[in-house]
């Protein structure tokens, strides 16, 4: 498995009026060959900046790359021309949203969108644009193509319209599909449906996925590997067994006591996570969970903890790791 994405020590930040937002603070992972990575989270942990970062995606102005690589095949993202980045944004990496309704244009069919990309790759002849339109809807499991070509994204269902975003994405043939929150509008049926084909295009085509998700239930069914963000930055990553089996950041550790698990009794409470995350104007210089962890130091507040790397995948950003912390089992190891 090769490397297609490496991303080193990134910082995004956003100019406001109220000063600077240190949105991404020193990000580091990389993306192999054919392998699903999520980026989980509570909203506002800076994961869908980072996916966006990948892109370009982020408006700059006002964000701006504070500092930090991303290499995409060997190649810089972060200084790329507008040109360049047109070449490898929606083709080689290519992106799906929570909402399709922002993506897809309203006043136009969903075959001609479909066409309108495959002519931006170079298919002009207008029987194969057709027929390429209708290859792609079936892949995503759209049997009935010829009927949807001419119908309208608002004729469509939820699960319909993510299918025909689905469709769009692979147009390009992408190595990397960023999938962010892209069932979190749909309900827990099609939601399923529509993980599923994600899976198996992903087995199809092997093409690598970003998926960003607030839902460790969705980590669980489709991922590898995980990294686990807070505050900017990624406090544990692992792969999905560690972070579900082995938690070793205390944060993590909240997020699973906060989801259902299949073995959670109907009057079992959840416990969500108490506190709000850290400000990002001004982030706080010891650990950015701090202010709500029970488990939290004086070192904490003091100073940002390293990475410990525990094993060849499993790391965690947390000063409980240090050898002269007390050893703490984290609660809630989750059966999904
Ligand atoms: Fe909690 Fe300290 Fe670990 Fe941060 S470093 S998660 S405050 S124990
Ligand atoms: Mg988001």
């Amino acid at each position: 498995m090769g490397k297609i994405l490496e991303v080193k020590d990134l910082s995004f930040s956003f100019c406001t009026y109220g000063g600077v937002v240190k949105a991404v603070r020193g990000v580091d992972f990389d993306v192999n060959e054919g392998e699903i990575v999520g980026i989980v989270g509570e909203s506002g942990c800076g994961k869908s900046v980072t996916a966006q970062c990948l892109v370009r995606l982020n408006p700059e102005p006002p964000g701006f790359f504070e500092n930090g690589s991303i290499q995409y095949k060997g190649n810089e993202i972060t200084t790329m021309t507008d040109k360049e980045m047109r070449k490898i944004r929606g083709v080689e990496i290519g992106f799906i949203f929570q909402d399709p309704m922002t993506s897809l244009n309203p006043t136009m069919k969903i075959g001609k969108q479909i066409e309108e990309i495959f002519v931006q790759r170079n298919v002009y002849n207008k029987k194969e644009l057709k027929e390429k339109a209708l290859e792609i809807l079936k892949l995503v499991g759209i049997s009935d193509g010829e009927r949807r070509y001419n119908q309208y994204p608002h004729e469509l269902s939820g699960g319909m319209k993510q299918r025909v975003m689905i469709a769009i994405a692979l147009v390009g043939n992408p190595s990397i599909i960023i999938a962010d929150e892209p069932t979190t509008s749909l309900d827990v049926t099609i939601e399923a449906q529509i993980l599923d084909l994600l899976r198996d295009l992903q087995k199809k085509l092997n093409t690598s996925i970003i998926l960003i998700t607030h839902d460790l239930g969705v980590i669980a069914k489709m991922c590898d590997r995980v990294l686990v963000m807070y505050g900017g930055k990624i406090v544990e990553r692992g792969m999905v067994d560690d972070i579900f089996y082995n938690t070793k950041h205390p944060y993590t550790s909240g997020l699973l006591c906060s989801i259902a698990s299949l073995e959670t009794e109907k009057d079992e409470e959840l416990e969500p996570i108490e506190g709000t995350p850290p400000d990002l104007f001004s982030p706080p210089a010891g650990c950015p969970f701090a202010a709500r962890c029970e488990y939290a130091m004086e070192i904490c507040y003091e100073a940002m903890p390293p990475e410990y790397q525990l094993t060849d995948n499993h790391r965690t950003m947390c000063w409980l790791q240090h050898e002269y912390a007390k050893a703490i089992d984290l609660p809630c190891k989750k059966k999904l």
